[in-house]
């Protein structure tokens, strides 16, 4: 996970001849494009679309970057999501060409509400879901070593067995019912809001909980911070501290509309068979 407190904007032109704005912004963070065009990006989907195809200007002919925006308690979070988290119809749109944002990229609340005075384009941070307990299932899961092994659904039942040899400072028999009640809590109401922030390890000082695995090469897994409340560790140096969730904001100002404007099948499933070009 990338951690961002000063992402960019920067303004660029593009081509003259089909574009639907003389000038476009670009939003980088951590070395990350996150949006090559945050005026046309579809911000209000699940994933979001920030990236879109500068032929025809549509984030639904990119399919790429898409993310996942979620607002923390003072933090905004980017991620690739897992594609089995979208129905069906999102599923046949892609038809397996399409790409999720690289990495996870933690930005805090207050940067990007700077970027947002700076581009009121941009949605300001109210904007964006708050985290649910299936994200921190996502974050979690998602760096966790192959010898963990704890697909969806969570293989639980005799876990730890096989190759994992100790753990500490909590032993196996413990580290696995802790394990199990995280595994437990996030499946039992997936789409329940959650307050909370991401801290460092090292900021917050206490001990997190790693299983060893007798495996070549030999893995670990920072799995949890001991005596957190739902203290998963995401990306081996992150710890999640349950928190308090600021008051929610019903602003609803929408996405700009750019379908009124340009044909939406004129690339994707297009009869040309044009593919897009994306920036880098
Ligand atoms: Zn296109």
């Amino acid at each position: 996970m990338i951690y961002c407190d000063s992402p960019s904007l920067q303004e660029w032109s593009a081509p003259p001849q089909h574009a639907p704005c003389a000038t476009l912004t670009q939003l980088r963070a951590g070395g990350i494009l996150l949006s090559n065009a945050i005026e046309l990006a579809d911000w209000d989907s699940n994933p979001a679309w920030p990236i879109v195809c500068d032929e025809c200007w549509l984030p639904s002919c990119s399919a790429c970057g898409l993310a996942r925006i979620i607002r923390l308690d003072g933090q905004i979070l980017w991620f690739p999501p897992r594609i089995e988290d979208f129905d069906e119809s999102l599923h046949d749109w892609l038809g397996g060409d399409w790409r999720f944002l690289s990495e996870a990229v933690l930005i805090p609340e207050s940067a990007w509400t700077d970027l947002h005075r700076l581009c009121p384009r941009l949605p300001a941070a109210h904007r964006f879901p708050r985290a649910v307990r299936r994200d921190l299932m996502r974050l979690w899961q998602g760096d966790m070593p192959s010898a963990v092994d704890l697909e969806r659904p969570y293989q639980l039942e005799g876990w730890p067995a096989g190759t994992a040899i100790a753990s500490e400072p909590l032993d196996l028999d413990e580290t696995s019912m802790v394990v199990r009640s995280l595994c437990d809590w996030g499946q039992a109401e997936p789409e329940v809001a959650i307050a909370g922030r991401f801290v460092r390890i090292e900021d917050w000082g206490g001990q997190v909980n790693t299983v060893y695995f007798d495996v070549q090469p030999p893995q670990e897994w920072r799995a949890f911070g001991v005596g957190l409340e739902n203290g998963f560790v995401v990306a081996t140096e992150w710890v999640f501290q349950s928190g308090t969730a600021d008051p929610e904001n019903s602003d609803t100002e929408g996405p700009p509309k750019i379908e009124e404007c340009y044909d939406p099948n004129r690339h994707r499933n297009g009869p040309n068979g044009v593919r897009p070009r994306f920036p880098r």
